[in-house]
């Protein structure tokens, strides 16, 4: 085959709709777990050996003798709509680059595929639309996918290819970039038919892990039909909390046998909709939770999570609200470890005292200028500061891997037995690291109560005895049937 030279680049965001605080420019600019904005060879560096689409895919295109062209690439962490300037801002920066090119033979996108502006509703189709129109109908134009991707009809049509993670917790990012490109030399020069089909009805994100039942094994039933019947055949479940018209699970792939591929997205679709009671959410008041704890308390070294879903900043949520840790301080609930919350004040005044100071301190309820979460307020207390960090540390666990994290100064915190990790930037907790950059060995607590909906299970799922998903206040609405949707298609509730 011959060489192709391939344009790169990406623009990544999951937009909660529901969620108040906006994705800023300056949101994209800045580097959290994953790289900051970057523009042109620095690209290459910033993303290599990160579990990430883009390394993925341009380990992939050098292994087969390709050059890349690299472009902008940035993404924001979960939030509310990403801003009118952010996004116009970047779709420019990608068009300016792509228009700077000559002789591309396609060029290659890391999309969510979740992305709402301020303007648009769905960002990642109109992007890709823009796009087009600039390379023209020929141009193979191949984009990866997040597993939430709410998949549009004007994605499909823009796209020549979409190729979708197969994993919550994400641990295959990079291997979906890897598939991107081998799609991208299967679909090269070929007829291209596509197919999809949409199941009529919405999954709760904490039902959408695929280390567990019906996801595991739907998971291995569409990689095994993808060989035989397509070039590319994905299942995204979508991302709920998003009200806009396309929000939901899609199934659909790429071959060049209209019949063949549509038997295998018929399949799919057909034994996706046949488990829909099997993705009934299973949630846990705060009240249940303080029950459990007293009821069958963790075994040493097994402590027992509580997954704090509905303020996961991975799904928009704040890393901030306070309302379980209120209630496991005002129990008295022994070796607890808390975070990430998100609270720059708090981290600060923790880096001003010193380490081993005690000081009054109000934490978390950080909200900015958002507005916040109803009824949601600091935690007033006498602290001591166990610990501190400068955010800066390398990610360990399977899903951050390679992350070189920047979460600014932070703190480790501690009241009573409850200990509390305080970054100045959001970030799921979904890696052990984030606790060890302060020196907290998770698994020496009893009690994990982690910013994470499934995430966290690739890195901790192992050390724990015992997993609940709490349903504590946050903006990241766990059952989706509660959201006051006025622009989905399909049904919710
Ligand atoms: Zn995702």
């Amino acid at each position: 085959m011959t060489a192709m030279r391939i344009a790169v680049g990406g623009f990544q965001h999951e937009t909660n709709t529901f969620a108040p605080q906006p994705a800023t420019l300056a949101d994209f600019i800045a580097p959290d777990a994953w790289p900051g904005l970057t523009r042109g060879p620095e690209l290459l560096d910033a993303v290599r050996g990160i579990n990430l689409p883009a390394a993925g895919f341009i380990d992939e295109a050098h292994a087969g003798g390709h050059t890349i062209v690299p472009l902008t690439w940035c993404s924001a962490t979960p939030s509310g709509r990403v801003t009118r300037e952010a996004y116009e801002h970047v779709a420019q920066l990608l068009i300016d680059d792509l228009r700077a090119q000559r002789h591309l033979d396609a060029v290659y996108l890391d999309l969510h595929g979740a992305m709402v502006a301020e303007h648009i509703d769905d960002g990642d189709g109109e992007l890709l639309r823009r796009i087009r129109s600039l390379v023209g109908p020929e141009l193979p134009v191949i984009a990866s996918l997040d597993f939430h991707a709410n998949v549009s009809e004007q994605m499909l049509e823009q796209a020549s290819a979409l190729v979708a993670y197969r994993t919550y917790p994400h641990v295959d990012m990079a291997a979906t970039g890897e598939r991107a490109m081998r799609c991208l030399a299967r679909i090269r020069g070929n007829a291209v038919v596509r197919s999809m089909r949409q199941p009529p009805f919405l999954i709760p994100l904490t039902s959408q892990c695929t280390l567990i039942e019906p996801l595991a094994s739907i998971f291995e039933e569409v990689a095994r039909e993808e060989n035989p019947s397509a070039y590319s055949l994905n299942f995204t479940p979508g991302f709920p909390a998003a009200d806009v018209a396309e929000c939901g699970p899609s199934i659909f792939g790429y071959g060049s046998e209209p019949a063949r591929l549509a038997d295998a997205v018929e399949r799919i679709t057909e034994r996706v909709i046949q488990c829909e009671h099997e993705f009934a959410l299973e949630v846990f008041s705060i009240d249940d939770v303080l029950r459990e704890v007293s009821r069958a308390p963790a075994p040493r070294g097994r402590p027992l999570i509580l997954a704090d879903t509905q303020d996961n900043p991975g799904g928009g949520g704040t890393a901030s609200t306070t309302s379980l840790l209120k209630a496991l301080i005002e129990r008295r609930v022994s070796r607890v470890l808390a975070g990430v919350i998100c609270d720059p004040q708090a981290a600060g005044r923790a880096h001003e005292a010193g380490i081993g100071a005690t000081i009054e301190l109000e934490v978390g309820a950080f909200f900015g200028d958002s507005g916040g979460v109803a009824g949601e307020t600091p935690i007033r207390d006498r602290f001591t500061v166990a610990a501190l960090g400068d955010g800066r540390f390398v990610a360990t666990g399977p899903f951050y891997l390679g992350s070189r994290m920047e979460l600014g100064p932070m703190a480790l915190l501690r009241t009573g037995d409850v200990f509390i990790v305080v970054a100045s930037r959001k970030q799921q907790a979904a890696d052990q690291a984030m606790f060890r950059h302060l020196g907290a060995e998770p698994a020496e607590f009893s009690v994990l109560a982690l910013k994470s909906s499934v995430h966290f299970r690739a890195d901790f799922g192992p050390i724990a005895s015992r997993v609940l998903v709490v349903e504590a206040p946050g903006p990241n609405t766990a059952d989706p049937s509660k959201l006051p949707f006025t622009k989905i298609r399909r049904p919710h509730r």
